[in-house]
């Protein structure tokens, strides 16, 4: 029997990457759904490919248009769109590629109706990890990281031996400004930070790898679906990116998770787990990589690191308010409205601004993402 799939986010990289996957094994997956935001284009071309029985766009105007091309595929579209695929019937595993908070709903959704869900939208966990972790419990779903860090880290942990886990340590390369003097941070411009050394990845999650806030997004999303405190979690720069993380049990040993970095790995563990099928990733040579080498994060060039291990202490709504508070402050950079260095002042200002105190449920966490989305609009 094959594994029915649907893609929420099928036409970004990681999309690309699952469908990549599912087409070399396709004894093993099917595709039953996929969703893009205004990527049309490649969307029709999945489609052609595919032959998914739904499919989800951002607006009714690029419905209205694709449904006429595609009568025999039911188009949806909008948020409503999403969480109507994310549930659809016939789906087993439904893949949360989405960029940002608009992703929350949707993975809820899946969850909801009892979908095993493997999730790259790591900023769902960041907001509403304490919305999310529950209602996984409650229904009973595999809640799969795509994530190659909590990919590595799922690959290595033991769960019968889960209070032996003393530490887990989430590698970081350290993004393209590692070795950038700090004096010359304020000068870095949109193209510099877009180049990433190791990875090919979307705009936000690229900038985000530059700050170091993705890793910090990491520390959260890890101590969500691991259940580990804050100070269990640290993080070292390792700019190879080949050895993805590493847990160290109480007896004193040490596993990690290796591999060249390349997204299909994790994707294809998350597709066949507990199984693990043929993929056509490059192999790993030592030899060949010769050196890997490991550094401590410098905290003075990237705040954003040690700001959300505060944010994860303090817990609540914070996190959801780091993550708005970025994703704002990201866009404003890319549109050259603020300077690199602005972004973290900009989310540090935002949340030591914050003086409500919400119910910890969707609604609050929501009212807390829309107030740091205005309250970063109204500093810029
Ligand atoms: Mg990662």
């Amino acid at each position: 029997m094959k594994k029915k799939i649907s893609i929420l986010g099928s036409t970004g990289s990681i999309g690309v990457n699952t469908l990549e996957v599912i087409r070399s094994a396709p004894d093993r997956f099917e595709v039953v759904g996929l969703a893009c935001g205004a990527n049309v284009a490649l969307l029709e071309k999945q489609m052609e490919v595919f032959h998914p029985k739904i499919v989800s766009v951002g607006t009714e105007a690029m419905a209205l248009s694709l449904q006429q091309k595609f009568p025999h595929v039911e188009v949806l579209w909008g948020e409503e769109g999403l969480c109507a695929l994310a549930q659809e019937d016939c789906a087993e595993l439904v893949v949360c590629a989405l960029v940002g908070a608009k992703g929350i709903k949707p993975t809820l959704a899946a969850i909801g109706a009892k979908k095993d869900v493997a999730l790259a939208n790591k900023e769902v966990l960041v907001a509403a990890g304490a919305v999310v972790m529950p209602e996984v419990q409650k229904q009973g779903v595999k809640f799969l990281p795509i994530d190659s860090e909590h990919s590595a880290i799922f690959q290595v942990f033991e769960n019968h031996n889960r209070s032996a886990i003393e530490k887990i340590t989430l590698t970081a390369s350290g993004g393209p400004f590692l070795h950038r003097p700090k004096e010359t941070f304020s000068s870095i411009t949109p193209e510099e930070a877009l180049k990433h050394p190791c990875w090919s990845m979307g705009k936000r999650i690229t900038i985000d790898s530059a700050t170091l806030m993705n890793k910090g997004f990491e520390v959260i999303e890890a101590h969500w679906l691991f259940n580990l405190t804050p100070s269990q979690i640290e993080v070292v720069v390792h700019p190879q990116s080949v050895v993805h993380s590493l847990i160290s049990y109480r007896d004193g040993n040490t596993l990690a998770c290796l591999s060249l970095p390349d997204m299909k790995a994790p994707i294809s563990y998350a597709l066949s787990y507990p199984e693990r099928i043929s993929t056509e990733v490059a192999r790993l040579n030592l030899a060949k990589v010769k050196e890997l080498t490991f550094l401590e994060p410098d905290h003075e060039k990237f705040p954003l690191l040690k700001l959300s291990y505060e944010v994860a202490k303090k817990g609540n709504v914070f996190p959801a308010l780091l993550n708005a508070a970025d994703e704002v402050a990201v866009e404003a950079f890319l549109k050259k409205q603020i300077s690199f260095i602005q972004i973290a002042k900009l989310i540090e200002e935002t949340l030591s601004s914050y003086s409500k105190s919400l119910p910890l449920s969707l609604e609050g966490i929501l009212e807390a993402d829309s107030w740091a989305r205005r309250k970063v609009g109204e500093l810029i």
